[in-house]
């Protein structure tokens, strides 16, 4: 049990700098980048710097000072791209996607933020949830 954390994924690759990233921010814990195929307007990832598979994984054993500023880059970049409610912006989406059921490309904690045009339901309903 527990995570083995594969640093051959893409996004260790794009920390490493052996794959470009268009970046959006970055602080010493968190580095944010546009998606490479967006599915809104603004599709944006924010990814810790640290060794994390998923959210779980990152909010159990990271340090204080890396979630917090996870967070604070994620809610910074919704207050510059005019998505945050509280700022009179139309809203946003953040997801992020654990392990199979959730289909987890990128075994490396990133939180997805979503906006630009009204986004629909959270998920598409299903008989018997
Ligand atoms: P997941 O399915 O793991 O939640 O999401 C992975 C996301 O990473 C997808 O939205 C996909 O488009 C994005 N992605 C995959 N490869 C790359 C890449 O090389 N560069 C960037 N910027 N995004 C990527």
């Amino acid at each position: 049990m527990g995570y083995a954390y594969d640093d051959q994924n893409i996004f260790a690759k794009i920390l490493r700098g052996e794959i470009p990233n268009k970046t959006i921010a970055e602080t010493e814990h968190t580095l944010a980048f546009a998606d490479i195929y967006p599915q809104a307007p603004v599709h944006i990832l924010v990814i810790p710097k640290g060794a994390y598979v998923c959210f779980d994984h990152f909010a159990a054993e990271a340090s204080d000072a890396e979630i917090v500023d996870f967070h604070r880059v994620a809610a910074r970049i919704c207050a510059d791209l005019n998505l945050a409610p509280g700022g009179d912006g139309d809203g946003y989406r953040t997801l992020s996607n654990a392990g199979a059921h959730a289909v987890q490309d990128v075994p490396h904690y990133h939180m997805h933020i979503l906006g630009g045009r009204p986004l629909g339901p959270m998920l598409t309903r299903r008989e018997g949830a």
